[in-house]
């Protein structure tokens, strides 16, 4: 029996299974049901709307089911699940059901990158969200986070699609620091910058009374050499969504992905210059110490990576308030309960690969043969896939699916080095064609789901929610 949403005088439910999935509304009078595109009939005690799966019926959803209509989540505690097969939301919306106390999801989150590479367009994904969130019967508030964006056509097209979360990604812009840097500063964009060395040098050289917040000359210079193009690019990209968002919306800043540790004396630079240049920003996720790989826990001690959170978050408090992001996010139940103790709630975790690992997972246990070819794709393009995360998976530590019996295929999801190949393999997986152009193991991977939903859903409120356990807020 398919939920049920009821909002004014509508019920809403999404019922079947897969791309035969509709849309059913039911109302008092059929003209209630106008907004919606499909059957209506006559059915007791009013008038029932049956419907595809539509970005008209999206739009007519989010326009009437209010809640629906993503919205920025401010600084509240959240997450972002990503979906990279448009068909997690419903255990999306289970595991923050059991797990989330009053944490807000972000069901819709992808990066330009994963668009990309799927070929799924930003309407899609908020689309697939916005009935996935009907289909698991979600009724509070809900973001949609535009990850990792690197251009302004990105911000342009997720705008169209009706994102209110904007991360802007600049790690691309970081420089990196050479060995022997003596301080100088010829490379700083000044002109875009709005300034000159002599101003940035006075900014910095008053009294601070609070230690954390203190920056040295050294700092600083390395600090502008490094973030300098940074900081341009940010407020560039900024203005650009200023100037064409037609609806409210928040801004993320994004250096995770990037090789060096941002120090907290770079976090400051950071902070006071975006603030000097006008930039309002909701959340910011630095290059942290230590190892966030893709699919495995924290690498390195956490008392380190506590101590280091707070002084982040002490910056964030008194430069913002904004959040601490937490990025590649998934599987690092070590820091969850501490990130979310240092930061005082005003936390946001992203995980995007974790949902399809779940999906391969149920390969592995009830499809061996699709599960190996998935396998074996994943291994093959690992070279080119690696090239765009942050994974240190070996080829030569991993199997040839041929050597390992069908009880251990699911090790291979659980082991680091296979894991981590599989994450970062969906592409190569997801977009592979046979010769008549049908992508056959996407086919197959999504009737494996659509065979049994229950399964998938059940396998995502367990595992998303033993990462939102730890850091729900108190309520
Ligand atoms: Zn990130």
């Amino acid at each position: 029996m398919a939920k049920e949403l009821v909002s004014g005088r509508l019920t809403l439910s999404v019922f079947g299974s897969g791309d035969a999935r509709r849309l059913r509304v039911a109302a008092p009078t059929a003209e209630d049901l106008q907004a919606f595109d499909g059957t209506a009939a006559e059915a007791a005690g009013g008038a029932v709307l049956e419907g595809p799966l539509s970005p008209a019926n999206a739009a007519a959803v989010r326009a009437n089911v209010p809640w629906l209509q993503p919205k920025p989540v401010g600084l509240h505690t959240s997450a972002g699940v990503g979906d990279r097969l448009g068909r997690a939301t419903p255990g999306h919306v289970r595991a923050f059901q059991t797990y989330g106390g009053g944490m807000v999801p972000v069901f819709a989150q992808q990066s330009a990158r994963e668009m990309d590479r799927l070929e799924r367009t930003p309407q899609e994904v908020l689309d697939s969200a916005t009935f996935g969130a009907v289909q698991g019967g979600w009724d509070r508030q809900v973001g949609a986070d535009a990850d990792h964006l690197k251009s302004t056509h990105d911000i342009d097209r997720c705008l169209a699609a009706g994102f209110t979360s904007f991360t802007l990604d600049a790690g691309d812009t970081v420089n990196a620091v050479p060995a022997g840097y003596a301080g100088e500063l010829a490379g700083v964009p000044w002109g875009a910058l709005e300034d000159d060395e002599a101003s940035l040098l006075r900014r910095y050289s008053g009294d601070v009374q609070d230690p954390v917040l203190r920056v040295s000359e050294p700092e600083l210079r390395r600090a502008a050499h490094k973030y300098g193009d940074a900081v341009a690019y940010t407020v560039a990209m900024y203005r650009h969504l200023m100037a064409n968002a037609s609806y409210e919306v928040e801004v993320e800043i994004a250096v995770d992905e990037t090789d060096d540790p941002t120090t907290i004396a770079e976090h400051v630079y950071l902070a006071t210059e975006l603030k000097r240049l006008g930039v309002n920003w909701n959340g910011f996720a630095p290059r942290y110490v230590g190892g966030f790989e893709k699919g495995v826990e924290y690498i390195g001690p956490t008392d380190v990576f506590a101590a280091s959170l707070r002084e982040h978050f002490a910056v964030a408090s008194a430069l913002g308030p904004y959040k601490i992001s937490l990025h590649s996010g998934s599987d690092k139940f070590s820091i969850y309960g501490l990130a979310a103790e240092a930061t005082g709630g005003m936390l946001h975790l992203k995980t995007s690969g974790t949902s399809y690992l779940e999906a391969v997972q149920l390969a592995a246990e009830f499809s061996p043969s699709l599960f190996r070819e998935i396998y074996d794709v994943s291994r093959e393009a690992y070279a080119g896939s690696r090239a765009s995360y942050t994974v240190s998976a070996d080829l030569d530590r991993t199997p040839l699916s041929r050597d390992v019996a069908d009880a251990d295929l699911v090790d291979l999801v659980m082991r680091s080095d296979s894991r981590q190949i599989l994450h970062v393999g969906y592409g190569a997986v997801l977009m592979l064609q046979d010769e008549n152009g049908t992508r056959r193991l996407d086919d197959e991977l999504h009737a494996l789901l659509d065979a049994e939903p229950e399964r998938y859903a059940q396998a995502l409120e367990t595992y998303i929610g033993r990462h939102l356990e730890p850091m729900r807020p108190v309520v």
